[in-house]
């Protein structure tokens, strides 16, 4: 994935500067715009000479006193002096003072900028929280000067450091509304850049075909193809998604490319990554030394930008190829360095990748009780990650430690043959467990899959998988002027049914909810919990009279169920209900905010009602 240091191409603006570069004796405000304009369409293709110029444009200014020039001039310095891995501290500098004299001038443009490239500092150093502080400064100054580039671009930079905290949720919102913006705006730049980023996250949750289609969508833009260093990146996920599908070959022919690309357009965090990624390919082929030898590149690259997550990320990638070359201390050593950067930098999906690749060094040494650690922290991380609840592979650890304490005792009170049929038998034993771990991990891979949509106690869509879904239809209904409606439910004293019955009882009663709601609902429409004892309802291509039928049908079902069926002496329960369309809303936020008040409407009226916003 890539980030974009700066903002809004204009190609056409390099052969407007020529004239302005050739009066060099002629020094005026102009030639330093016109110095910085063409520092910035540079950046990316020729970074070098776009710094040389970002350089030339400051020293002109301050001869002018200049100002804006001088502002402008800092940024393109400092974008180029990033793309370049120059000293972190000289970069944040540059930024820091070109922020500074924007906010003086009142420039809301290089103060976004500013502050993007600033966030991008943070994240490398792993300061996230400080990374989105940043980003919501832009998204403000953005929204505030009515400009939806900069607000979807740096949406999609925030979506990539969500990404990284494992809140992917939240990044595939950003990245849709980024995607919705760049074509709202018809902007190829930000439409390339959206759909290369939402086919990363997509691969990264294992969507595979999705994911691909996204980034040779993106791959085949205009801008995709006038821009070395976006196809570069693109042609990175690319690669990383066939290799992770086991096509190699496919997969090597396009990390080579992303290599070569970013070699050329002199970008040090691409080309960290292509290496990365082309090291990756051939391990997979098993040419452990290729591997090592573009590692130990990518190692000195990130050293060099001083850039600690990917530095953590390629130590990784040598810990496993350390694996793989035997060298089990090496790999331990490297391992345990990341799991610590890892954790100190809050980057869950590479901790638990530690957790796993130390998982694998132990268990190679025949150490379960540490195999057995590593997996327990692995599975912990990914609960985090993934909602997952799936203990198989762990289950199978221990059953395997069992064997080897058995063995133990076994051996104390041998005879000779009874060890041999022993060691048969547990060799026997060892063969099939590991083809039940490798069918368990299959099955776990699914289930994963359905867990992280949905809610563990009722079976319904949970939370995240509502947040996306709700997004995405509403902005589907939007675009093509469907109805769509919303319904939120809140079940009636629910608090003194756990009271009255326990919280066991309790929780019968929100699996039959669920259950009667999802046998009225159609297969269309998308039942979720909420949250404790509320439920969301969406109802795709449904105008408000029928959406409020189908409630008032709902209502009465749960009020009519015999509920003593869960618990002898309980009589009744009762759900209240409040229910919108998006008629009357352009905005997501307000249509919930008005079923909202639909449903604390019910809930004054006396409950066990539906309230809508009829016509
Ligand atoms: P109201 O009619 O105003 O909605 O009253 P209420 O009692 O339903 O609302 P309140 O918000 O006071 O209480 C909600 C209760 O739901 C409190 C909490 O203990 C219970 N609850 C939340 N989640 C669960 C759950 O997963 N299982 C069980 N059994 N109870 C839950
Ligand atoms: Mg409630
Ligand atoms: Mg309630």
């Amino acid at each position: 994935m890539m980030q974009d240091p700066a903002q809004h191409d204009s190609f056409a603006a390099v052969d407007l500067t020529v004239a302005g570069l050739r009066a060099g004796s002629n020094i005026s405000p102009q030639h330093v715009d016109s110095l910085n304009d063409q520092a910035h369409v540079l950046r990316h293709s020729d970074t070098q000479q776009a710094l040389s110029l970002g350089k030339r444009a400051y020293a002109l200014a301050l001869q002018l006193d200049y100002q804006h020039g001088m502002a402008y001039s800092l940024l393109r310095w400092g974008v180029c002096s990033y793309i370049l891995g120059h000293a972190v501290a000289e970069v944040r500098a540059r930024l820091q003072a070109a922020l500074e004299l924007a906010q003086a001038l009142d420039d809301a443009q290089a103060q976004i900028e500013a502050l993007n490239v600033l966030a991008m500092l943070h994240t490398d150093g792993g300061a996230h929280a400080m990374a989105l502080q940043a980003y919501d400064r832009c998204l403000a100054l953005a929204r505030n000067v009515g400009d939806s580039r900069f607000e979807g671009r740096t949406l999609g930079n925030m979506a990539l450091v969500h990404r990284d905290l494992g809140q992917y949720a939240q990044a595939l919102d950003q990245l849709q509304r980024y995607l919705a913006l760049a074509e709202q705006a018809d902007d190829e730049q930000g439409q390339t850049y959206a759909l290369a980023n939402l086919g990363q996250l997509l691969s990264a949750l294992g969507e595979r075909e999705t994911a691909q289609q996204a980034l040779e969508r993106s791959l085949a833009t205009r801008y995709s193809q006038q821009n070395l260093a976006r196809q570069s990146t693109t042609r990175l996920d690319l690669g990383q998604l066939l290799l992770k599908h086991g096509e190699a070959g496919e997969a090597r022919a396009h990390l080579l490319e992303a290599v070569e690309l970013s070699r050329q357009t002199g970008n040090l965090r691409d080309l960290c990554d292509a290496l990365h990624g082309l090291a990756q390919a051939y391990q997979f082929d098993k040419d452990q030394d290729a591997a090592r030898q573009l590692l130990s590149e990518a190692h000195e690259l990130a050293t060099r930008a001083d850039d600690k997550q990917r530095l953590a990320a390629v130590q990784l990638a040598m810990g496993r190829n350390l694996i793989e070359r035997g060298d089990l201390e090496g790999a331990e050593t490297c391992l345990q360095a990341v799991l610590r950067q890892a954790e100190s930098l809050g980057l869950a999906a590479l901790l638990s990748d530690a957790h796993q690749a130390l998982a694998s060094v132990a268990e190679a040494r025949a150490d379960y009780q540490v195999a057995l650690q590593h997996f327990r922290s692995f599975h912990q991380v990914h609960e985090a990650l993934y909602g997952e609840q799936v203990q198989q592979h762990l289950r199978g650890l221990l059953i395997r430690q069992q064997v080897q304490e058995l063995q133990r005792q076994a051996d104390d009170e041998r005879n000779r043959s009874q060890e041999l049929s022993s060691e048969l038998t547990a060799a026997r034993q060892a063969d099939q467990e590991k083809q039940m771990l490798l069918q368990q991990l299959s099955a776990q891979t699914e289930m994963l899959h359905q867990l992280s949509r949905e809610d563990g106690l009722t079976g319904v869509a949970n939370r995240r998988w509502l947040d996306l879904q709700l997004a995405q239809e509403f902005e589907r209904a939007r675009r093509f002027a469907h109805p769509l409606s919303v319904a939120m439910l809140d079940l009636d004293h629910f608090k003194s049914i756990n009271d009255r019955f326990t919280h066991l009882t309790g929780d019968k009663v929100l699996r039959a909810v669920a259950t009667l709601l999802r046998d009225v609902c159609r297969r269309s429409d998308l039942v979720a919990r909420y949250g404790g004892e509320e439920f969301m309802l969406l109802l795709v291509e449904t105008p408000i009279t029928p959406a409020a039928s189908l409630c008032e049908k709902l209502r009465l079902r749960i009020e009519q169920f015999d509920w003593s069926t869960l618990h002898p002496a309980l009589t009744s329960v009762t759900l209240s209900i409040g229910l919108e369309s998006n008629a009357r809303f352009d905005q997501l936020e307000g249509l919930l905010a008005a079923v909202d008040t639909r449903l604390y409407e019910a809930k004054h009226q006396g409950r066990n009602r539906v309230c809508a916003g009829l016509p």
